[in-house]
C-alpha cells in the first residue's frame, strides 16, 4: 500500500466520483481509485456509449493492478427536458422582459424573445403563474400566456442562458415517460460494459423500476438498479416515494433536480426523510450533487462543502457523490482526497445515532442474523470485526442498515458481490482465498491474520450459512476469539 492509501483509505462512507474530460484516461482513473473511489459513475447524459465501455475497461484493469473491490455504476440520462440550441450559443435575459418558448420542432431560434424546446405537449402541462426553473433554476420564468405551440413568459430571474440547459417546473409535474429511446439503448451499452449498478433518472412510480430491471435483463444482465429521487411527484407523496425504494435496490438523493422542483427550504428535510427510509426499508443511499462543487475551480473546500458532507455522513448514507469536480473540474484527486478525509473525520465523531435493536419485528432468518451479529458487536467488548460469508452481499447489506463504528468484511468468492458491496457504508468486500467456499469460518480469520487486520486475542462475529454457494441461506452466527 502507498502512503497514500494508508491515509485516505479509512472513510467507511463510501464515495462515487463521476467520470469524464477531467478523469477519464488510465492515469486519473488509478489516481482517483488510488486516493479511496470506492464507485465509479459513468455518466450517459455525456460521451459515447463505446468511450463508456472502454472506459469500464479501464476501471476493471485498474483495480485488479491495485487489488481493490470498486463498483461500476451507469447514470441513464432519462427525460431530461432541455431548451434546444439558441443563436451563438447563448442569449442574454433581463428581468421584467417577455420571452416566449415554441414547441415546434422546426423552429430556430433567432434573437432572445422566443427560445425552441422539443418537448412538445409542454403547453399543455403547463398553466397561467407556473414558475419554469432554466438552468437549475439559475434562469426564471412565469408563464403568462399559452398559445399553441407557444408558451409566453415573463423573466423573474434573467441571466445568460445557454444552449441546451434544463427546464423544470416549480412543484413538478412535467412528466415524460422514465425511460427514452435513447436510455434503452444506453441499458444495452450499460450491460456490455459489465456495470454493477444502473441508476434511472427522473423515476415517477415504481413500475420505471420494474421495466428498467426488466430492460437490463433482456440486455442479459443483472445490475442493482437505483432510483434517483429528483421529482417533486416523489416527495409530495411518501406512500409513493415508499413504493420507488422498495422496487430499487439502491436511490440516490439527487438534489440537483430535486432541489429545483421543491426549493431549496424543503431540501433538508427531504434528503434526511429519503436516507431514514431507505436504511428502514434495507437498501442503500447515495447523496449526491453540488457536494463540493468549489473544487472545480480550486484545490479545497469550503467550509459550508465540509459541513455538507459531514450532515449527509451524520444522516447515515452509504455514499457521497461527486459529479463536475471529478469529471470536468480541475482537481479531481484533490475532490476525492477532500470527502474521504471529511468522511472519516466525522466517523470518528461520536454524534451518529444508533437504531435500537431490542423488540425489533424480523422477517427472516437471515434479518434475525445480521441484526442480533450487529448488537452483540456493538455492545460485547473486545469485538474487532464482523464477518459476513456471503453468496449474494445481503447479509452485509443488512447489517450495514445499523449504524455501527466496527467494520464488516464481506467475504465472498462472486467478483460481482464483492464489487456490489463496495457501495455499501462499513462493509469492506474481501476475496475468499478459496473457490469453493463461502461458509468456512477459519479461512476467513486465516485470511484477516494475513491481512493484519485480526490480532490475537480479538473477538469477531462472524456468519454463514449451513450450506456454501446458496443465497439467501445465512442460519449461523459464531464469536470466534483469534489463536
Ligand atoms: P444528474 O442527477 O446529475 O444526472 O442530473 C443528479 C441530480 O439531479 O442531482
Ligand atoms: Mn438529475
Amino acid at each position: 500500500m502507498t502512503e497514500l492509501q494508508k491515509k485516505t483509505h479509512k472513510h467507511e462512507t463510501k464515495i462515487v466520483a463521476t467520470l469524464g474530460p477531467s478523469s477519464d484516461s488510465p492515469e486519473k482513473i488509478a489516481e482517483l481509485m488510488q486516493a479511496g473511489t470506492n464507485v465509479f459513475r459513468l455518466n450517459f447524459s455525456h460521451g459515447t456509449a463505446e468511450g463508456h465501455i472502454q472506459t469500464a475497461q479501464i476501471i476493471r484493469e485498474c483495480a485488479k493492478v491495485q487489488q481493490r473491490y470498486v463498483a461500476i455504476l451507469a447514470d441513464l440520462q432519462g427525460p431530461k427536458i432541455r431548451i434546444a440550441d439558441l443563436p451563438d450559443g447563448a442569449v442574454n435575459l433581463t428581468v421584467g422582459d417577455a420571452i416566449a418558448i415554441e414547441v415546434n420542432k422546426d423552429f430556430i431560434s433567432t434573437d432572445n424573445t422566443v427560445i425552441g424546446c422539443d418537448f412538445i405537449t409542454l403547453p399543455q402541462q403547463v398553466k397561467i403563474d407556473d414558475i419554469l426553473l432554466l438552468d437549475d433554476g439559475f434562469i426564471q420564468l412565469k408563464v403568462d400566456t399559452i398559445e399553441g405551440t407557444r408558451v409566453h413568459c415573463s423573466i423573474l430571474v434573467g441571466g445568460k442562458l445557454k444552449s441546451k440547459k434544463g427546464i423544470n417546473k416549480r412543484g413538478g409535474g412535467l412528466s415524460a415517460p422514465s425511460l427514452t429511446s435513447k436510455d434503452l439503448n444506453d441499458i444495452k451499452s450499460a450491460a456490455k460494459a459489465g456495470v454493477d449498478f444502473m441508476a434511472v433518472s427522473f423515476v415517477s412510480c415504481a413500475e420505471d423500476i420494474h421495466q428498467a430491471r426488466k430492460h437490463a435483463n433482456d440486455a442479459g444482465f443483472n445490475p442493482a438498479i437505483i432510483a434517483k429521487i429528483e421529482r417533486a411527484e416523489l416527495a409530495n407523496d411518501l406512500d409513493l416515494l415508499d413504493d420507488v425504494i422498495r422496487a430499487s435496490d439502491g436511490v440516490m438523493v439527487a438534489r440537483g433536480d430535486l432541489a429545483v422542483e421543491i426549493g431549496d427550504a424543503a431540501l433538508v428535510g427531504m434528503q434526511k426523510h429519503i436516507i431514514i427510509r431507505a436504511r428502514e426499508l434495507e437498501r442503500f443511499v447515495i447523496t449526491a450533487t453540488q457536494m463540493m462543487e468549489s473544487m472545480i475551480n480550486q484545490p479545497s473546500p469550503t467550509r459550508a462543502e465540509v459541513m455538507d458532507v459531514a450532515n449527509a455522513v451524520l444522516d447515515g448514507t452509504d455514499a457521497v457523490m461527486l459529479s463536475a469536480e471529478t469529471a470536468a473540474g480541475s482537481y479531481p484527486v484533490e475532490a476525492v482526497c477532500a470527502v474521504a478525509n471529511i468522511c472519516n473525520g466525522t466517523e470518528t465523531q461520536n454524534f451518529i445515532p444508533r437504531r435500537r435493536i431490542v423488540d425489533i419485528q424480523l422477517n427472516t432468518v437471515e434479518e434475525a442474523i445480521a441484526t442480533y451479529a450487529i448488537a452483540t458487536a456493538n455492545n460485547l467488548p473486545g469485538v474487532k470485526c464482523l464477518v459476513a460469508l456471503t453468496e449474494s452481499g445481503n447479509t452485509p447489506l443488512l447489517m450495514s442498515r445499523y449504524n455501527t463504528s466496527i467494520p464488516i468484511y464481506a467475504f465472498s468468492k462472486n467478483l460481482s458481490t464483492l464489487q456490489r458491496t463496495a457501495m455499501y457504508r462499513w462493509v469492506h468486500p474481501v476475496a475468499t482465498g478459496s473457490d469453493h467456499l463461502s461458509n468456512d469460518p477459519d479461512e476467513a480469520i486465516q485470511i484477516l491474520k494475513q491481512k493484519g487486520l485480526v490480532h490475537k486475542g480479538d473477538k469477531i462475529v462472524i456468519t454463514s450459512g449451513d450450506i456454501a454457494n446458496k443465497t439467501g441461506g445465512t442460519n449461523n452466527m459464531r464469536i470466534a476469539v483469534v489463536s
